[in-house]
């Protein structure tokens, strides 16, 4: 159960005294409180643990600085969508809008290489109307011989160059907590010219140590992957440790499905849960076609699978494509023969622009038939 209180509750105020001393009060039950502090207003949740079967709903409604209860499923307390929850399906990051109802596209490199890729690559985002991208500094590879990625030594001029064209966010996998510190060290030692949305890899959706580490900093938002070989409810789980932990700026990113029956695409594409994870949960959704796809082949009508499979989520209703480009795939270091090429960044976007423009229309089409 949730007890969400009204706004600018003030902790040392009688009533929520009297609150908590009446919860500290119910025999069985835990709680455990989340303040989200926002431009203009801080909100105050308690979240109610145990045996909350026997606890009546408007008793509950009737005590001191709670303005809505919510009786909530077992599954994701924190990140699920649960009957009259009134809670958002949204976030914002560094000006940044995060929603169920929003769509952003991170075009970038898999693998950081060097200086001049990343900036021929983030000056044809800003010229393309971009805010955010993808680059990865710390690569997890099949083999240990295989180039492992820069990591904290390109933060520095990956970090400035997104500045100097407007990048606002840039995603970034990391696999220890070592490269969240280092990640935070080089924001404010180039005093933050962008943003980064930590990801967690499909390979470590549960490492639950690093999970808790991850949510328990609320600095920066995440990209939670779906594991490669387990069920949807386990990664959505996942997904609820970092909540659980404190962060619920959390989106979760679907990349296809460890299987040779998605043969020959590296992964079986899984984007028809997009509406299956926003009707579960009220997390965004990302949609990451190059990891599902992992091939440059085109279909007859001369289109990219890549292309075809993004359509495929956005026309679903995903709030994020996180796709490869690279301005020379000859040369990458990391999953070259996935990535597009910079001359197809305007075609990539008008295509994924098209997609979500249906998206919107079978959305309001579907209102009209309500009625
Ligand atoms: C990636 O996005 O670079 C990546 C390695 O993806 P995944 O964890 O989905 O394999
Ligand atoms: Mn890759």
């Amino acid at each position: 159960m949730i007890l969400i209180l009204s706004s600018n509750t003030d902790p040392q105020s009688a009533e929520y005294r009297q609150l908590t001393s009446h919860l500290a009060g119910l025999q069985g039950i835990r709680t455990r409180v989340h303040t989200e502090h926002g431009a203009e207003q801080t909100l105050t949740e308690i979240y109610l643990i145990g045996n909350t079967k026997a606890l009546d709903l408007a008793d509950m409604q009737n005590l001191p600085c709670v303005e809505r209860v919510v009786r909530v499923s077992e599954e994701y307390r924190i990140l699920g969508r649960h009957k009259d929850d009134p809670r958002p399906s949204h976030f914002e990051y560094n000006g940044v809008r995060f929603g169920q109802d929003t769509l952003n596209v991170f075009a970038g490199l898999c693998a950081v290489d060097n200086a001049e890729h990343v900036e021929l690559m983030l000056k044809a985002l800003h010229d393309n109307g971009q805010v955010c991208t993808r680059m990865g500094a710390y690569k997890p590879r099949t083999s240990p011989y295989a180039f492992q990625g820069h990591g904290k030594n390109c933060l520095p001029y990956v970090f400035e160059l997104a500045g100097k064209y407007g990048i606002k966010v840039i995603a970034m996998e990391i696999t220890h907590e070592s490269h969240l510190d280092e990640i935070r060290a080089a924001l404010q030692q180039t005093g933050s010219p962008t943003g980064v949305m930590l990801q967690i890899g499909t390979r470590n959706t549960q490492n639950f140590e690093l999970l808790k580490i991850v949510g328990r900093q609320k600095e920066l938002p995440v990209l939670l992957k779906r594991g490669f070989g387990i069920t949807l409810d386990e990664s959505l789980n996942a997904a609820e440790y970092l909540a659980s932990e404190g962060n619920r700026n959390v989106v979760f990113g679907l990349r296809g499905m460890k299987t040779n029956m998605g043969d020959p695409h590296r992964n079986l594409v899984d984007f028809a849960h997009v509406p299956v994870v926003k009707r579960l949960t009220r997390m965004p959704v990302c949609v990451d076609p190059s990891h599902s796809v992992g091939s440059r082949a085109a279909s007859p009508d001369g289109i990219l699978d890549v292309f075809h499979a993004t359509a495929q989520g956005v026309v679903a209703g995903a709030n994020m494509v996180l796709v490869d480009f690279h301005p020379a795939p000859l040369k990458a270091l990391v999953d070259g023969p996935q990535a597009l090429l910079l001359k197809e960044l305007p075609h990539f976007l008008e295509d994924v622009r098209i997609a979500r423009e249906a998206y919107l229309q079978r959305a309001a089409l579907q209102q009209r038939f309500a009625q």
